[in-house]
């Protein structure tokens, strides 16, 4: 908890938006300042300075590997999971090359719904593939399409919005008895559930961001088999075995390696605290009698522990996240990304949810370190909030 004064009362801010960033684990920001300071030598350099930032840069290389479960040769650095994403749908997809037909939830983030977008004129399109009531996958639909040829298949692991675990494993199956290849989103995975999706068989390549763990922003990894074509998006020095060129951004890298190492090694006991603080929370809805219902899934093992998408009937979200965030609460309006402009999620829309619901939908997620006390407070504060909002005369609360 961290405290600042909001009015005149010094008011201990709870911070409940963990999908969106994390803050970094101080023994990442640690680890990162003694390649903010005098070691400065390029990776590529064969001098001491150089093969020392080379070293720090294949010790991380192996701790994200060991996260994701991958060979660290298939490890490629870039600058968050947009680039990785984008780089996997271009190399493997050919979104900008020759027609491919491409399998893709209804659900997946917009660093893939956007580029397929774009892209379409250029191939024969996605086929967007449904999801049911609770934000999963409908496999059916997918051994459906699976039967006209298809070039592959992209599906998030964990939803960023309601935390539906995404059926990866019979995904993964269907995909490698047809020899399709399945690129899969893991960025939700990291510290709250094993992100070991490349030992997965039948999955060709994932991507994960180091700042939705306790690491830097602007560090991510694309994971993709050596048998998987790989365009990249960037072409010069070759760096990344010719799959990403620049140099890299060493001191970024070294904190996501340690971010991952942390990740890896505090899984279980996060996963403990995650429930504990999503469990208080909710507990603390219903003593204080605050109706609401739950988007996504309703069994624990089918969503990340500490994402809870609310549904607060008749109130407007984006007035319940404004009144929270002045009551020293911040949580999310369905996707960040999206967030800025307002738009309705088009996650919850292609749940079946009703339009009206969709806007008075909030995502709160908490963090490894969010305590019973900060879970609890926040619930109060919510109900202030919404106490406010129906109290006031004007149309906030109208949709
Ligand atoms: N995929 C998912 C599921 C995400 O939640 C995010 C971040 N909102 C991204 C991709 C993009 O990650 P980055 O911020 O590293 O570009």
């Amino acid at each position: 908890m961290t405290s600042g004064p909001i009015g005149n009362a010094p008011m201990q801010r709870i911070y409940l938006d963990h999908n969106a960033s994390t803050p970094m684990d101080p023994r990442v920001v640690a680890a990162m300042q003694r390649w903010l300071g005098s070691a400065g030598g390029n990776p590529s350099s064969i001098h001491t300075e150089g093969r020392a930032a080379r070293r720090a840069v294949e010790d991380a290389r192996d701790d994200v590997a060991s996260l994701l479960g991958a060979d660290a040769v298939e490890i490629v650095f870039t600058s968050g999971a947009t680039e990785a994403n984008v780089t996997a749908l271009r190399g493997a997809f050919g979104v900008d090359g020759s027609p491919q037909r491409l399998l893709v939830s209804a659900v997946e983030h917009a660093s893939i719904l956007e580029p397929l977008r774009s892209g379409a004129a250029k191939t024969s399109g996605a086929v967007l593939l449904p999801v049911d009531r609770e934000g999963r996958l409908e496999l059916a639909a997918l051994e459906l399409e699976l039967r006209v040829p298809t070039d592959g298949v992209v599906l998030m692991a964990a939803n960023n919005e309601t935390g539906a675990l995404q059926p990866i494993r019979e995904a993964a199956d269907l995909c490698a008895a047809r020899g399709v290849r399945l690129h899969v989103d893991a960025v939700q995975l990291p510290g709250k559930v094993a992100a070991t999706v490349a030992a997965i068989p039948g999955v060709t390549s994932a991507v994960v961001s180091a700042h939705k763990f306790g690491g830097p922003k602007g560090a991510g990894a694309l994971w993709i088999k050596s048998s998987t074509r790989c365009r990249p998006l960037l072409i010069g020095g070759g760096q990344e075995r010719d799959r990403r060129a620049g140099t890299e951004n060493v001191p970024a890298i070294v904190g996501f390696g340690v971010a991952a190492r942390i990740a890896n090694e505090e899984l279980s006991e996060r996963t403990t605290r995650l429930l504990a603080a999503e469990f208080a929370f909710l507990n603390r809805l219903q003593v204080i009698g605050v109706n609401h219902f739950r988007n996504g899934p309703l069994d624990a093992m089918h969503r990340l522990p500490g994402t809870i998408n609310l549904l607060l009937p008749g109130r407007s979200g984006e007035a319940v996240v404004m009144g929270l965030d002045l009551e020293g609460v911040a949580v999310g309006l369905g996707s960040a990304c999206a967030s800025g402009a307002a738009k309705p999620s088009h996650v919850l829309a292609a749940m079946g949810l009703r339009p009206e619901d969709i806007l008075s939908s909030i995502r709160i997620s908490c963090g490894h370190g969010t305590s019973i006390e900060e879970a609890i407070a926040a619930a109060d504060r919510l109900l202030r909030v919404l106490t406010r909002i129906d109290a006031a005369p004007t149309s906030l609360s109208v949709l």
